[in-house]
């Protein structure tokens, strides 16, 4: 099981001040015993006694420091022993499975990608997520107890407590058992979370949310997610689902989803969505450099509507600037119920710059009230294809330091 401190118990107030020791060494980089004591304010020989803990369980190394002399003697300083532990990563999708396995200071050392051309039955989906686990640890050699826990990134419905996919509307699987399947395979714990959600928590650690307490991570692909972090905290709501912007409805009278509804924003700024009405257009006669490229190449694709809105194609520009308006409306609304200081996008689209995004701006300033109309900043991710496979190993690297402990599997 995870390492729950026990308020107010012994075990309870070691284990936070261990964390509190662990994370003041990472943020710092490198850091006295005197420095931690006088950071924490925790006596010495408590600092003593959990730094010699960490030392033993070769998490942090010390070595005699460069920097100020205290009393003749250089001070020991204690850093994060980053490379002599490592997490692994998996992003797991209907079409593509990439694995990495990163160190504690989040470099990635080894990565393995899986293409499949069609979704696989539960049984080969879940062997090829092992498969790429061994590839990436036959990269240096890994042997298996230097990983300290695998993060899963999955897309869909995801019950992070139990470590189980609910419902994967791509693969068309329910409730596929990745944490007990993995552990069983790897012996090593497992973290379960929703992809969206993963790549939320790598912006927090890695990206554009780095040390922003609150804020909003909206990714778009064929569909439209997002992850709330509040408090430092992602948010998952009591059914798992906290953070569909995609189907909040900005137009009751707007095209039918897939969910069902009509009007939701993913009807309207998903890259189906877009493509869906750029083929609209083209059937109606009106004119693009596109109608050229499809007669030539057969299918519309995404990346020949990126290179449409680069020559400023004005089919191609018209449905971008209203995708970047409906997704303004909707995350002005979600900036009025959450009030985040910051609003992440992330997803090739916003590769098209200004045309996506200056609408989208402009709404969202409009649609929100006054005191959080100047103050939300706007970001574009510059994680990319990365970003949830290192959201997925950041699960574990997480865990580790908000607990200061080793995880445990779950027996
Ligand atoms: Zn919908």
């Amino acid at each position: 099981m995870m390492y729950v401190p026990k308020t107010g118990s012994f075990e309870g107030m070691k284990s936070m001040n261990r964390s509190t020791i662990l994370n003041i060494i990472r943020l710092e980089g490198s850091i006295s015993r005197a420095e931690i004591a006088k950071r924490t304010k925790l006596t010495p020989p408590t600092v003593g006694t959990l730094v010699q803990e960490l030392l033993e369980e070769k998490l942090i190394v010390e070595e005699r420091g460069v920097g100020k002399i205290q009393g003749g003697r250089k001070p020991l300083m204690l850093s994060v022993n980053s490379t002599a532990f490592y997490a692994v990563g998996i992003y797991a999708a209907a079409e593509v499975i990439r694995t990495v396995m990163a160190t504690l200071d989040g470099t990635i050392i080894a990565e393995k990608e899986i293409r499949m051309k069609s979704p696989p039955p539960m049984d080969m989906f879940l062997e090829s997520l092992a498969s790429s686990v061994y590839e990436v640890l036959k990269v240096n050699s890994t042997p298996l107890d230097s990983v300290i826990g695998i993060g899963v990134g999955m897309h869909g419905l995801v019950d992070s407590e139990k470590g189980i996919a609910i419902f994967s509307p791509h693969l068309n699987l329910e409730n596929i058992p990745l944490k007990r399947y993995l552990e069983d395979e790897f012996s090593v714990p497992v973290l379960v979370e929703n992809d969206v959600r993963t790549l939320t928590l790598a912006e927090s650690w890695f990206g554009k949310g780095k040390g922003v307490s609150h804020f909003l991570c909206v990714s778009i692909g064929l569909g439209i997610g997002s992850g709330i972090v509040i408090d430092n905290k992602l948010y998952h709501g009591p059914a798992h689902s906290a953070g569909e912007i995609g189907h909040t409805i900005v137009d009751v009278n707007g095209p039918r989803c897939h969910c069902g509804n009509y009007g939701c924003l993913e009807a309207y700024a998903s890259e189906f969505a877009i493509m869906e009405q750029v083929q609209k257009r083209l059937r109606l006669g009106k004119r693009s450099v596109l109608q050229e490229w499809v007669e030539e190449n057969g299918d519309l694709t995404m990346d020949m509507i990126y290179e449409a809105s680069k020559r400023k194609d004005p089919l191609t520009l018209e449905v971008i600037e209203d995708a970047g308006r409906y997704l303004g409306i909707a995350i002005g609304n979600v900036v009025n119920m959450l009030t985040p200081s910051k609003v992440v996008l992330e997803g090739k689209l916003f590769r098209t710059g200004e045309p996506l995004l200056s609408p989208l701006e402009e709404m969202m300033r409009k649609c929100s009230v006054r005191s959080v109309q100047d103050t939300t900043e706007l970001a574009v991710s510059s994680l990319g294809k990365k970003g949830m496979v290192t959201g997925a190993f950041t699960l574990v690297i997480n865990q580790l330091f908000d607990t200061g402990k080793f995880l445990k599997i779950n027996g």
